[in-house]
């Protein structure tokens, strides 16, 4: 049997997280973590320097992406592992996102700023850098103007589904996710499900399986602020191995780490076993051909 950790669900300064690409992989490596995977929000532009940096300090690095759909009202997100960063469908899919991620930063900014609020856009700008923008950076921008005390607070406050400010973003449903993934030569596996309503688990899993599902995330890390309490998270997690096995996904896990500063799940705190990314890659080598863009010619 294999030992080691790993961690397949990360944040860079590509999307929300506070870590650059090739500093996550330096903590991992200082972890002892055997391999990782960054899964930023809608963006795949951290992976060639995190390969890079893996390559250096011997940390296996597995492409990964994470994307937002919506389901009834429901936030899901799907992550995608081993996907063909240069893809056409997966790089047009990506500049889409950026601009849509842009367009919609600057219309919650508008509408902080008419309630009086003191926010610009270019300190939210400044605070995402190249990476694409989203609500975080616009908290945290709030918290430096001292608006908020903290990137939570303004979560709870003027950034939630439901406030005046908050600003949707268009997304594609879980099986368009799904899809996508496929289409990018990746397999894709259902991120924290123990934050999803149980009913809600239960319908998605055996409609995204139809879709070609590949995996569930069942370990990821405790976040005492999600609502859960630590007792109530281990017995989710371990009725989502439950759907693992009924429906024949692999468990895939990890963090979610963004940063200490953005929620409190550390690098690695979801123990996951080396043997997960062991069976992602039978997985992934059996994967349905069909969608891939190589048209189903093996990939070394
Ligand atoms: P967005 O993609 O811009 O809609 O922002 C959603 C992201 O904000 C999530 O992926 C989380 O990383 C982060 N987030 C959501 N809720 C909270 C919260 N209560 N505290 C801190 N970060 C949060
Ligand atoms: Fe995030
Ligand atoms: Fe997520
Ligand atoms: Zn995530």
């Amino acid at each position: 049997m294999l030992t080691g950790e790993i961690d397949l669900h990360l944040h860079s300064t590509a999307s929300d997280g506070t870590e650059t690409p090739r500093s996550l992989v330096r903590m991992a490596k200082q972890m002892g973590l055997a391999a990782i995977s960054i899964t930023d929000h809608d963006t795949t532009e951290a992976v060639s320097e995190a390969q890079r940096e893996g390559r250096r300090s011997s940390v296996e690095v597995i492409p990964g992406i994470e994307i937002g759909s919506h389901f009834e009202g429901n936030s899901v997100h799907i992550l995608g592992y081993f996907v063909d960063v240069e893809s056409p469908v997966l790089r047009e899919f990506v500049q889409q996102k950026r601009e849509a991620r842009k367009r919609r930063a600057i219309e919650i900014v508008r509408r902080l700023r008419s309630a009086g609020l003191p926010i610009d856009e270019e300190a939210v700008f400044e605070a995402a850098g190249s990476g694409v923008v989203g609500r975080v950076q616009i908290a945290r921008v709030l918290v430096a103007n001292g608006v908020v005390g903290s990137v939570s607070e303004a979560f709870a406050s003027l950034l939630r589904r439901g406030s005046p400010y908050y600003v949707a973003l268009t997304k594609p449903s879980p099986q368009e996710a799904v899809s996508l993934v496929k289409r990018a030569g990746g397999i894709a596996s259902l991120a924290h499900p123990v934050f999803l309503e149980e009913r809600i688990v239960e319908r998605l899993v055996p409609m995204l399986s139809k879709a070609g599902l590949a995996g569930i995330e069942v370990l990821c890390g405790f976040d005492p602020a999600a609502g859960l309490t630590a007792e109530d998270h281990l017995r989710r997690c371990a009725e989502m191995m439950g759907f693992a096995t009924d429906y024949g996904l692999v468990p895939t896990g990890g963090s979610d780490y963004h940063g200490l500063s953005v929620k409190a799940t550390g690098m690695g705190s979801a123990h996951v076993p080396v043997q997960f990314l062991e069976d992602l890659k039978a997985a992934y080598r059996n994967r349905d051909p069909a969608q891939s863009p190589s048209g189903g010619a093996p990939r070394s």
